[in-house]
């Protein structure tokens, strides 16, 4: 491990508190779905057909659920033991659901973005959320490995008004943030709970994309809290601010190379 590595690892251990930031650099490559033969057939037979769209999210779904990556298992395995022992909240932008299920305490995490773990009405008409209909996704294994025809596909709908049924994740028509605002009030409560406690803030690949959700307000938290340190890492955007330059640090790396690279770390 480098000095600057181990020096990381002394700041957290160190820290009474830990907040992480997962951001869209963390979130897992959906090009590697193209390395699927299959994926790619049924890509070419569904066109730019809107019908079909509602088919792929399953399939995104169904990749995930397959095998965790090791790639992505790895890192998550490496945070956690980061972690292991502390004080810690964790707020993501992805929506891969690759950080539920890798241990952690789900009291301990938001994803402000949503996921594949619960759907919504697209047009939210009632606030809520709900399953995902097992049979709309068995249906899709079973058109994904050839034993059902197109044809027999039917996309869910919303069983109060009949709209199209999406995964709950931002950039549906009307997106439901009843999926993460409790945990959002947990987030902001424990929040609260850091002022002038030693607080580790560790940014993992939070660029452009949701600034609001993690790079400000992360700036913000330190430039207030005088016993605050953030690592920022990213492999282009890792500078931080003028006015906390004392108290952080930017790491020009991919943040999941980055926490692989601190394999072995509790040895
Ligand atoms: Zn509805």
């Amino acid at each position: 491990m480098d000095a600057k590595l181990q020096k990381l690892k002394e700041k957290i251990q160190d820290a009474d508190l830990v907040l992480v930031g997962l951001g869209e650099e963390c979130q897992y490559d959906w090009n590697a779905l193209l390395q699927d033969e299959r994926y790619r057939e049924i890509e070419e037979e569904t066109g730019n057909d809107e019908r079909y769209i509602w088919i792929a999210p399953f399939l995104q779904k169904m990749i995930l659920c397959r095998g965790r990556e090791e790639r992505w298992d790895k890192a998550y395995h490496i945070l956690r033991e980061m972690l292991e022992g502390k004080n810690y909240f964790i707020v993501s932008l992805c929506m891969d659901d690759y950080l539920y299920g890798a241990g952690f305490d789900a009291a301990k995490l938001v994803s402000p973005c949503g996921g594949f773990r619960m759907m919504q009405c697209a047009k939210n008409c009632a606030g809520e959320l709900s399953d995902m209909p097992k049979e709309s996704y068995e249906a899709v294994l079973r058109y994904y490995r050839g034993e059902l025809p197109l044809s027999a596909l039917e996309e869910p709908v919303c069983s109060l008004c009949g709209e199209k049924l999406r995964f709950n994740q931002l950039g549906v028509e009307k997106y439901a943030e009843e999926g993460y605002l409790e945990q959002w009030g947990s987030y902001t409560k424990w929040l609260q709970g850091t002022v002038n406690k030693k607080l580790c803030l560790l940014e993992l690949g939070a660029g452009m994309a949701y600034p609001g959700i993690i790079r400000f307000p992360f700036e913000k938290v330190v430039y207030y809290n005088k016993k605050a340190f953030l690592y920022r890492v990213h492999p282009q955007l890792y500078q931080a601010g003028e006015e906390i330059a004392d108290r952080s640090s930017g790491i020009a790396e991919n943040p999941i190379d980055f926490l692989l690279s601190f394999e072995n770390y509790s040895t």
